[in-house]
């Protein structure tokens, strides 16, 4: 089957491509850490990359799933500031904590939104802390970075995150973001991503 409208797989892309060895890169929803290790591929061992998830199970699988890879990470409690050395921190906490863990600019920030796949299903990212994230990932943002989110409209609770998600990106100002939305059109259910950037 065409993987043309596989959605993780462009965020992936489209985040990963303005990344340099050595750079700053955010997973702002960790979950199995398939990102996380894509972001830690890109950055190399000399960047860093910081990955929030609220369930430490999560955590503890995207660690395990790094390791496969070779890849080892450091647990960093979420009411610290994480260090400018590089590496990849795991911090247990909301992602609307992002401001007072990290405070240089990230050239990547990339975030998959709704459930834990294979996990507690109700346990889902909630509207009003996942726009915290987002504008603070806004602010944060390097000037030729990208933040990257995937949302899922169709989960229980899925159709108002998403319509606050989409309200965000739709009002940035032109001057200011460029912005970019992939949705399988013919498939109102789908995953779709939303990718801004500094103009
Ligand atoms: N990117 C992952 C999938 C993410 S699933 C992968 O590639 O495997 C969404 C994750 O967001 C879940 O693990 C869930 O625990 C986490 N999450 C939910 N609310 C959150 C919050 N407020 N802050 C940080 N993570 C959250």
């Amino acid at each position: 089957m065409s993987t043309l409208t596989r959605i993780v797989p462009w965020s992936q892309q489209l985040a990963c491509e303005v990344l340099q060895p050595g750079e700053l890169a955010v997973d702002l929803t960790a979950g199995k850490g398939r990102d996380t290790l894509c972001l830690a591929k890109a950055v190399g061992p000399g960047g860093q990359v910081v990955a929030f998830d609220v369930q430490q199970v999560a955590l503890q699988q995207t660690a395990a799933f790094l390791e496969e890879h070779d890849l080892e990470a450091t647990f960093w409690p979420a009411d610290q500031a994480v260090p400018d050395s590089p590496g990849i921190y795991l911090v247990c906490g909301c992602h609307s904590l992002l401001a007072k863990v990290l405070h240089r600019s990230a050239q990547a920030i990339i975030a998959n939104l709704g459930y834990l796949p294979g996990g507690d299903q109700t346990l889902i990212t909630q509207p009003e802390t996942t726009l915290l994230a987002l504008q603070q990932s806004l602010d944060l943002l390097a000037p030729c970075g990208r933040l990257a989110v995937t949302v899922y409209p169709s989960h229980h609770g899925g159709a108002d995150e998403a319509q606050a998600v989409d309200q965000f990106f739709q009002v940035l100002p032109r001057e200011l973001w460029q912005v970019l939305l992939i949705k399988a059109a013919n498939r109102p259910e789908a995953p779709y991503l939303w990718v801004a950037e500094p103009n």
